[in-house]
């Protein structure tokens, strides 16, 4: 056995994963269900490191030294589970199993305990970057057991992106933690690209200006505050042409938004963790919505021509104020998904026992990743300055530049809700901040509502205790905590 750690699932991520590794100078061992990846991995890539490449499962157990790591990079799901359960047969006390997978970390906390009782370290990793990430430094986020660690940290470190000399990769936390950040991360990407999505069509509408025009936009925005890889394809895709019709790419492609359910799961899990992740939410519930055609249709249908049919045209009346309006509100309305995302963090990490570090997270995410940016680094040093920290958004980096876009965040949306441009992102992130920061909120009325029909009791301002009121008799008062 020579082999420091071994890759089984050799399909495009576990292929680039294993080369990786290899080219970093590590001894993988190499599987996967069908022969015909591993060969062809090994005829098209087999100079580039140092590879052992098995037929069977015994074999690649077997090539490995101990305690040995075998990361798992099939399909989700069932798939994940047959494998594993395969490779538990094969392994022995003190053994990793790794799954690099897109898992939800529920399923990652049950696996995890199957395998403890196993004597196996279980480690649920994210990784994030796509197939280039893979190859060339994803961002890592790895959950599972400290002692886990100290055998993977290393190599993790190694084929992680590096930004300023710093891994994109650290241990995130025990058992599911690192597959619920990820989550959370892919979540963050629905809404940051959902935001740049309205800020496109605001542009683009309001303007009445080229995609190409709005390309070289982005790619001004891209010199700023704004800078991240996002925003950086984002002016690539909107300045290529069709190369069969030569019209603007982005208007050959159908406008339904697909998903692979991160950011379902994403939601579901603030729903029932009570934390209002609007923007997360919305970006979420706005690609649903740009895939009911038949809704779509029939609603263009019906209220073309009608009253509130507005047209764009006219809605701007500086041009040159607009485009800095519109910047103004991405940052400002990212700023909001990063509080709320950041926030869901902590609410996991409290819910699980994790004891997740934030600006950990905000470190690791700054290269290799989806959603790198230059801002990440404010992010980090936030909740380095201030660990405990209510919300991003009262960070005073945050605050100021939050409040100094706040006066254009309005005007856009004022503008976009006149011309008839749908901005939910835009708008629930201000409508987010705002309910934040207001003294009073209804949400004394909804109080008084329940406990009417329902005699759920409230509190009240000037009193300890808690009250219901006998609405349908003599409307008197009583303590009820008593
Ligand atoms: P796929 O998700 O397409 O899975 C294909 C691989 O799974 C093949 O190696 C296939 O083997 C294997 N497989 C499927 N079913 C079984 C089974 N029952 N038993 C054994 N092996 C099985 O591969 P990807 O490379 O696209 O993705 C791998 C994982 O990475 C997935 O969990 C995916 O969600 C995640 N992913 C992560 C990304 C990221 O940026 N982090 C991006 C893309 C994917 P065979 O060749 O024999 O069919």
């Amino acid at each position: 056995a020579r082999a420091q750690i071994g890759v089984t699932g050799l399909s495009v991520m576990g292929r680039n994963l294993a080369r990786n590794l290899a080219r970093n100078g590590f001894t993988v061992a190499l599987h996967n269900r069908s022969v015909e990846r591993t060969r062809s991995l090994m005829a098209e890539h087999g100079d580039e490191g140092d590879f052992v490449p098995s037929e069977s499962m015994e074999e690649f157990v077997a090539s490995l030294t101990r305690p040995r790591a075998v990361i798992v990079m099939v399909k989700a799901g069932a798939a994940t589970d047959a494998v594993i359960e395969e490779l538990t047969g094969l392994l022995e006390p003190g053994d990793i199993v790794i799954d690099c997978g897109n898992t939800h970390y529920t399923d990652t906390i049950r696996r995890e305990k199957d395998l403890a009782a196993k004597g196996l370290h279980f480690v649920g990793t994210g990784v994030s970057g796509g197939e280039e990430g893979a190859l060339n430094g994803p961002s890592i986020m790895p959950g599972g057991s400290v002692e886990a660690y100290r055998t993977l940290g290393p190599i993790f470190e190694k084929i992680a992106a590096q930004v300023d000399g710093v891994p994109c990769a650290v241990h995130v936390g025990p058992d599911g933690a690192g597959h619920f950040v990820k989550m959370v991360h892919n979540g963050i990407e629905y809404a940051d690209m959902q935001l740049i999505a309205e800020s496109y069509d605001l542009l683009r509408s309001g303007l009445g200006v080229s995609p190409g025009h709005i390309a070289a936009i982005f790619r001004e925005w891209n010199r700023g505050e704004l800078e991240s890889f996002l925003i950086e394809i984002t002016a690539d895709v909107l300045s290529h042409e069709d190369r069969s019709t030569g019209k603007p790419f982005i208007d050959v492609v159908a406008d339904r938004a697909e998903q692979k359910g991160t950011g379902r799961w994403t939601v579901q899990s603030a729903l029932d963790l009570g934390i209002p992740i609007t923007g997360i939410a919305e970006a979420t519930f706005a690609r649903s919505l740009s895939g009911h055609v038949d809704q779509r249709q029939a609603a263009q249908r019906t209220f073309e021509g009608r009253a509130g049919d507005v047209d764009p045209a006219g809605v701007v009346e500086d041009p040159k104020q607009f485009v800095e309006d519109v910047r103004n509100a991405l940052y400002a309305s990212k700023i909001v998904a990063y509080a709320q995302g950041f926030d869901h963090i902590q609410a996991g990490s409290e819910e699980y026992g994790w004891d997740i570090d934030r600006g950990a997270m905000a470190t690791i995410w700054r290269g290799g990743c989806i959603i790198r940016a230059r801002f990440l680094d404010r992010i980090r040093a936030a909740y380095e300055e201030t660990p405990g920290l209510e919300s991003l958004l009262v960070a005073p980096y945050f605050a100021d530049a939050v409040a100094a876009g706040v006066e254009s965040w309005r005007r856009v949306i004022a503008a976009a809700v006149r011309a008839g441009i749908p901005t939910p992102t835009f708008s629930s992130s201000l409508a987010y901040l705002d309910a934040l920061r207001r003294p009073r909120l209804p949400a004394a009325l909804i109080q008084c509502l329940r406990d009417d029909f329902g005699a759920h009791t409230y509190q009240r301002v000037d009193r300890e205790g808690t009250f219901h009121t006998l609405w349908a008799g003599d409307m008197s008062e009583q303590r009820v905590d008593k």
